[in-house]
């Protein structure tokens, strides 16, 4: 059977694209769950007769055994609505797998570079919501979905779930330093963004990755970002070799492991991180994103 392919060119990639993992699925109230492959995670809610999925994994495999989860969680109500929380394949590439059916939410932004990038698996959103913060009514859910400006990926939904104090934000903060390579992380004002999430009542944190955390984990993870951004500053000021991954790696380490040397992965990840966040300062930003004013974000220039 061939699979849904995502951008993926070569035959060979079916093996991988079609392996299905274990999912650990943990219910975080009667309606919300959480769900991880080891590595991505994400969260589902129980509806009045369906099911709402917040986005797919990132293989048809993956999406198959996203879908197995939910409906061994939830054995009665299919998957009628799915909510990008952005447009990455890793999360959100295979919706056709998951459930082809389903209407699918999303960011306008993310749903732009969706249509422009038409890889094979993505639906493109059916519903498309703009602006800061959106109260949708789905299947007797209210949900509340927070685009607080560019934090990561383009057109970024975060879930604050109020009865349940939980906020979901995929792939922004972590409780640890599992994520080095931060290619289409939004720099300029991702800490200011994402500490206005601690304006808003919640106390558990869902990750796109790895485990739950909490306020106090959440923060330390933004004061981590913050931290490996002075540092990297610092590195130009001290005329390290910034583009070298070996001496950038030393350099943070050395500024760093004090404060953060117990996060997992901190030794494995900083260098890659910091390589990453200096070319924020060498070039200005990864594109348009890092723009002062981001809410003029390709705007008008794919009609959906
Ligand atoms: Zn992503």
């Amino acid at each position: 059977m061939a699979e849904n392919s995502g951008l993926f060119t070569l035959d060979s990639a079916q093996a991988y694209l079609s392996a299905e993992p274990e999912m650990t699925v943990e219910s975080l109230s009667g309606r919300l769950h959480t769900v991880s492959d080891g590595t991505v995670r994400t969260i589902f809610v129980e509806g009045d007769s369906s099911v709402i999925a917040f986005d797919t994994f990132g293989t048809p495999g993956r999406a198959r055994a996203y879908r197995n989860a939910i409906a061994a969680t939830v054995p009665d109500k299919p998957i009628a609505s799915i909510v990008y929380s952005h447009d990455h394949l890793d999360h959100a590439g295979f919706a056709l797998d998951l459930a082809p059916g389903a209407q699918v939410i999303a960011d306008e932004l993310c749903a732009r570079v969706i249509k422009l990038r038409g890889a094979r698996g993505q639906a493109q959103p059916t519903r498309v919501i703009r602006g800061p913060e959106n109260t949708l009514t789905v299947d007797g859910v209210d949900l509340v979905l927070l685009n607080p400006g560019p934090t990561h990926g383009s057109g970024n939904l975060a879930a604050w779930f109020a009865p349940e104090k939980v906020l979901f934000s995929s792939d922004t903060i972590i409780a640890s330093a599992k994520y080095g390579f931060m290619p289409d992380y939004h720099f300029r004002n991702l800490i200011t963004y994402l500490r206005d999430f601690l304006a808003l009542e919640w106390d558990r944190f869902v990750p796109g990755r790895y485990e739950l955390t909490d306020r106090a984990g959440f923060e330390r993870g933004i004061e981590f970002i913050e931290a490996v951004m002075t540092a990297c500053q610092q590195a130009f000021v001290n005329f390290v070799p910034i583009w070298a991954y070996e001496p950038m790696k030393a350099f943070c380490i050395e500024q760093l492991a004090d404060r953060f040397g117990d996060l997992e992965g901190f030794e494995d990840h900083v260098g890659q991180m910091a390589i990453r966040i200096v070319h924020h300062y060498l070039m200005g930003g990864w594109g348009l994103e890092d723009a002062e004013t981001p809410g003029v974000l390709l705007a008008g220039l794919v009609t959906l």
